[in-house]
């Protein structure tokens, strides 16, 4: 029998359990033992269900009450003393350093948090500084280990790399890299073998995904240096060491020269590794665990396509040394498709969410194995299925395809250059210097949450609805003529999200009840799917907007969400390219576009809140694959306006330095920036490039409850003022509002306006 293998599985729990019991006790509804103990629970029936199903290597130590890689900073002591410090019990300085720590007398921030490769996965940034010494702190590890033994399941422990755990942490201490740290962590880690060895564990698996991004020679070199010294004193214990997002190019052939036991590779996203095989040779002694189950996204696995794999990986490697194993960690997909009740067989026959990929795996094994598989019904089964979704005209829609073929280079491109647009605009706007707005969305305070709620379960019918969620733009309109804000926003009240709002009113989007991926800590989002062509069914925000404009003399910003944020928020289709996809959403959203500039609308504000999402990790594809039709796809929604509608887009995070000439290339006429947080460093990085566009980098940070005071936002000002052109810069918090309260809001927001207008008087 083929043995079968997963790389992690989610942990969140089918209902989101560990989310409640989590945030219950954060709130203090419930005690450290009942969380302990419920989480035992939750973790004994996911390995008791992946051994019933037949998975042969099952993980452990993939569980995590936060995050996995904040659990390996525990584990190796990389714990700063201003969290030590508050001499809290050890859970408590978990998530101290996860959430931050307030009480009377302390107030520590929490650690970062940064994207999980090419994921909407967040983890936690370790930081090593003066103070770090590395050591075993935490038993979870091998606790885990001996819990599922109690079930009778021999587990195969999970612990990230030391190469990933270095690559990824922040290094404080003062004259060190990351290379300093090698010798002090791998004591750590041969202990970790060691005391796993000692236990008679058969198997460990070392994840090191940073393996799959660009390395330089040191890199690699201190890769192999780290590998070299800990397998040198390996016993019984066999290492897989497993790669995920990508291919290992840079160190294949060094990679498979150590002394491992196993290696896992990625064969859905990892372009080259099949090659890599063909060209370097599998070592004799070695098993592969091929990752040929997506476990990013939610499709039904092609068998014809996976055994075509296989079946060619068989031609360098016996049969009996291959696993069969998920792409990466099955936490980036839902729990079961089977939560999904209301959802129509004909839609639900084609997903597979994690536990679906189990049997997947299971199916395959067989198939494998199977000399006739062709004849095997399970196979015929699934080649109809994938085939009959690729037939379904139903979900074709030959006039969008046929808009997207005939596309020229022209459509890309508004008819007037920036800086003859820039005058028209400034002259129909008639707005003060260092004019002031914000990003878009108002706080969705319990009322709001409310009406919404009330329409969705109908006890409200669409005019009720209509009518209350109007009366809530016109309050927000004479509130911001209140505080003296220049450029308006309706508030955008009647959207639960930026993507499933738009999805809602788009066809080809499906939507989900339970379908949800954890995004970080307790945090879940639930990504609709993209299931067919896309087109516009009819106006979206259009009346809003319309309504809101009718209210004030003062412009108001029709706000939209990009095609590219829409994409990559979304789980895409596979039949077609990312491209394609995101040509359709644009044609979508362009016609939105048309409609509020012949309503009136002199400002339309495209969110691309997540351009940067997907950038490839390595950057010899960030043009080829993603960038070159991405920013396209954006310049292709606003082409068509006129040269006096002044365009805007807004951008989250704030790593921008690496693609500040493309993001300057996406030609809106205004782009405001996530920035408070970073110190405003966007700033001399703007300046560096000489960046062409109008910016807004944020002026306060709108993550917190705080209220920045009037001072605070004039030095931020004058910081911006001294380093750009003042005629350029727009004055703005520097994201959406929704998730703050009311007061601290106006607060806020009166401060920034009274900072400003200071400043219009005294220069
Ligand atoms: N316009 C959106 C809002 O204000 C943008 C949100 C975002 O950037 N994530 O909420
Ligand atoms: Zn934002």
């Amino acid at each position: 029998m083929q043995r079968l293998s997963i790389v992690s599985y989610p942990r969140i729990g089918a209902q989101r359990e560990l989310k409640r019991w989590v945030e219950d006790y954060f709130n203090r509804k419930t005690t450290k033992d009942d969380l302990l103990s419920r989480s035992a629970e939750l973790k004994k029936l996911q390995w008791a269900f992946q051994a019933e199903k037949g998975i042969d290597f099952i993980p452990s130590n993939d569980f995590s009450l936060y995050d996995g890689f904040l659990d390996t900073a525990f584990l190796l002591n990389v714990i700063p003393d201003s969290y030590r410090t508050l001499n809290l019990n050890e859970l408590d300085t978990y998530f101290a350093m996860a959430r931050g720590y307030q009480d009377e007398r302390r107030d520590v921030k929490a650690l970062a948090m940064r994207k999980w490769f090419n994921t909407n996965y967040h983890y936690m940034v370790p930081v090593i500084d003066d103070n770090t010494e590395f050591k075993l702190n935490s038993s979870k590890p091998f606790d885990e280990y001996s819990e599922a033994l109690e079930l009778g399941i021999r587990t195969k422990p999970v612990i990230i790399g030391p190469f990933t755990f270095l690559k990824l942490s922040k290094v404080t201490a003062s004259n060190k890299t990351y290379f300093d740290c090698g010798a002090d962590i791998l004591k750590v880690y041969k202990q970790i073998l060691g005391k796993f060895n000692a236990m008679q564990v058969e198997w460990i698996q070392i994840d090191e995904p940073a393996l799959v991004t660009d390395l330089d020679k040191q890199d690699i070199e201190f890769f192999i240096s780290l590998y070299q010294e800990l397998l040198s004193s390996k016993e019984a214990l066999k290492v897989l060491l497993q790669t995920y997002f990508g291919d290992i190019r840079d160190v294949y052939e060094k990679v498979i020269s150590l002394r491992i036991d196993a290696l896992g590779l990625d064969f859905i996203e990892g372009e080259k590794n099949l090659e890599l095989i063909k060209k370097y040779g599998f070592p004799k002694d070695v098993i592969l665990f091929a990752g040929v189950v997506n476990g990013k996204n939610i499709w039904r696995n092609s068998y014809e396509k996976t055994i075509g794999i296989l079946n060619s990986l068989a031609a360098s490697i016996d049969k009996e040394r291959i696993v069969l194993n998920t792409s990466c960690s099955l936490l980036h997909v839902p729990y079961t498709v089977k939560n999904e009740i209301n959802m129509d067989e004909k839609f639900k026959k084609h997903f597979a969410f994690a536990e679906e990929k189990l049997d997947e795996l299971v199916e395959l094994g067989e198939l494998f194995n199977d000399a006739s598989y062709e004849q095997n019904k399970k196979y015929i089964q699934n080649v109809s299925l994938i085939k009959e979704k690729a037939e379904d005209t139903a979900y074709i829609d030959l006039q969008i395809r046929q808009r997207i073929a005939n596309l020229k280079e022209s459509d890309f491109s508004r008819s007037n250059r920036f800086e003859e647009r820039t005058g028209l605009q400034k002259e129909r706007l008639k707005l003060p210097v260092l004019p002031t707005t914000t990003i878009g969305s108002f706080p969705q305070t319990a009322e709001i949450k409310e009406i919404r709620k009330q329409y969705k379960n109908k006890s409200l019918s669409f005019e009720q609805y209509n009518d209350k969620i109007k009366e809530k733009i016109a309050q927000i309109i004479r509130l911001q003529e209140e505080i003296g804000l220049d450029v308006l926003v309706h508030g955008e009240f009647e959207r639960n999200d930026m993507v499933e709002y738009f999805g809602e009113n788009l066809s080809g989007f499906l939507f989900t009840e339970k379908a949800w991926v954890q995004s970080y800590g307790t945090r879940c989002v639930k990504p609709p799917i993209i299931w067919g062509d896309i087109k516009r069914t009819k106006p979206i925000t259009v009346e809003y907007i319309a309504y809101a404009q009718s209210l004030t003399s003062k412009p108001v910003k029709g706000m939209l969400t990009g095609p590219v944020t829409i994409l990559n928020w979304s789980f895409p289709r596979e039949d077609i390219s990312l491209r394609e996809m995101a040509f359709q959403i644009a044609l979508a959203i362009k016609e939105e576009v048309t409609d509020l500039e012949n309503r009136g609308i002199r400002i339309i504000q495209i969110d691309e809140a997540a351009l940067r999402e997907k950038l490839p990790l390595r950057r010899q594809d960030w043009n080829s694959h993603y960038l070159d039709w991405a920013i396209k796809a954006f310049r292709l929604v606003h082409s068509g306006v006129k040269h006096y509608t002044q365009i805007h887009t807004h951008m989250c995070y704030s790593e921008f330095e690496d693609i500040i000439k493309e993001i300057d290339d996406m030609d809106a006429d205004v782009i405001s920036f996530e920035a408070a947080r970073s110190d405003l460093s966007i700033i001399d990085v703007l300046k560096r490039n000489n960046f062409r566009t109008e910016v807004g980098p944020g002026v306060y940070d709108i993550h917190s409850p705080r209220v920045p005071s009037k001072e605070e936002i004039r030095q931020a000002i004058i910081k911006m003022v001294g380093k750009l052109d003042k005629n350029k810069l727009w004055i703005n918090p520097d994201c959406g509002l929704k998730t703050r309260g009311m007061e601290e809001t106006v607060q806020s927001l009166k401060n920034m306006v009274a900072a400003v207008e200071e400043l219009r008087n005294n220069p």
